[in-house]
Parts: C-alpha cells; sequence; structure tokens
C-alpha cells in the first residue's frame, strides 16, 4: 500500500506524512530528504548545481540511505541534520531539476516503496514515482502560511527563498489527476490526518 503526499513547501508534508506513517504503522519515505542529501554533497564536493552530468554520476555513485528513524546518510556521511539549512534550501531546487539526476532517484524511491507499506513524500510521488499508489494526497496552504510555518521550524529559514524555489519547483509540483487536494490552511496538523485517514478508510471501504 502506498500513500502520496506531494505539495510545495511548508505545505505540511513532512510533519502529516510522517505521522501518518507512524499511526498506520508504515514506512516514512522522504524523498525530497534524497534530493536535499544529494545537493549537500554536491555542495561539499565543488560540484556546479548546473553541472548535470557530474550530478548524475554523483547520484549513481553514491545511494542515499533513508534510516527507520529518520536519519539520512550519504557517501558514508549522516547529513541528517546537514540538509536542513539555507545553502542546501538555496540549491536542492537546481540539482533537482536535472532528468539525469531524477532518473537515479526516481528508480530508487521506487525500488524502496515496492518492499513496504509506506507513505511517500515529495513532488512527484502521485504522478511519476508511484502513479498505483492507493492514495494521493495533494496538500497546499496559503503562501503566508506555509512560510511562517517554515520560519516556525526553522528561524535560520528564508522567507523569498522557500517562494523562490516554489517557482523553481513549480513545473514538476502538478497534482496527480487523481490526487485529492486539501487545503491545509487554518488545519491543525491531527485535523489534516484524521481527513487522511478517513479517505484511505473511504477507499479501503
Ligand atoms: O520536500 P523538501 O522541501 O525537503 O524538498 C527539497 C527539494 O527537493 C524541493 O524543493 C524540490 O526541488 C526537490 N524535490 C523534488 N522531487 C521530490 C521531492 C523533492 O524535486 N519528489
Amino acid at each position: 500500500m502506498i500513500v502520496a503526499i506531494d505539495g510545495p513547501a511548508g505545505a505540511g508534508k513532512s510533519t502529516v506524512a510522517r505521522a501518518l506513517a507512524g499511526r498506520l504503522g508504515y514506512r516514512y519515505l522522504d524523498t525530497g530528504a534524497m534530493y536535499r542529501a544529494l545537493a549537500w554533497l554536491a555542495l561539499n564536493r565543488g560540484v556546479a548545481s548546473a553541472d548535470a552530468e557530474a550530478l548524475g554520476a554523483l547520484a549513481r555513485a553514491h545511494q542515499v540511505e533513508l534510516g527507520l528513524g529518520g536519519a539520512v546518510a550519504i557517501a558514508g556521511s549522516d547529513v541528517t541534520a546537514a540538509i536542513r539549512t539555507p545553502e542546501v534550501d538555496r540549491v536542492v531546487s537546481a540539482v533537482s531539476a536535472h532528468p539525469q539526476v531524477r532518473e537515479v532517484m526516481r528508480a530508487r524511491q521506487r525500488e524502496l516503496s515496492l518492499v513496504v507499506d509506506c507513505v511517500m513524500e515529495g513532488r512527484d510521488i502521485g504522478t511519476v514515482v508511484a502513479p498505483q499508489a492507493e492514495l494521493k494526497v495533494y496538500l497546499v496552504a496559503d503562501p503566508d502560511e506555509r512560510v511562517r510555518r517554515r520560519l516556525a521550524q526553522r528561524p535560520e529559514a528564508s522567507a523569498a527563498e522557500l517562494l523562490a524555489r516554489d517557482a523553481g519547483d513549480a513545473e514538476r509540483m502538478q497534482p496527480a489527476a487523481d490526487a485529492v487536494q486539501l487545503d491545509t490552511t487554518g488545519l491543525s496538523i491531527d485535523e489534516v490526518i484524521d481527513r487522511i485517514e478517513s479517505l484511505l478508510r473511504e477507499r479501503a471501504a
């Protein structure tokens, strides 16, 4: 069983997907963390975010490891904290835009999603990575609310960066035709999760 949670930055995807996976006893797969880990490695190795071939080669050579407890590792380094920095925020959209990078990441994401029941979070899960997902949810929220949430989580983050990243991501942020859109503005995390759980119950029935 795959539950796909897509949507823009700050719509509540991570918090909701992680908690939902916990409630259901499913694996939580954060695909954004995989792109962030590659962006971190590129910064670390001095690979330019415009160098599609070098980034593709880097992705092929270094598989991102997602630990069950949420740890993220690449090339022998634990990057769980290092991938949530303004430096990575700034380059991740450009790094992840290259088809050479997406091909490697998507193959790995499909592989992971096929072995266990999971809640997968990203931008293109319902459309490309797992179009067969039993439930697809596309979370949205007002831009002001998304910025407010991001700054509450990460005070060093920048509102301008978040909106610029969204603009860069917009091309691959289309909701799947069969996704259920959920506006999380003004909803608590528990309310969002309750709604998704009731959608799951409806599907199961
Ligand atoms: O989800 P998060 O905001 O951590 O993702 C970081 C970046 O990774 C996004 O801004 C986007 O550029 C990229 N991404 C992607 N496809 C995904 C998940 C994330 O391109 N499935």
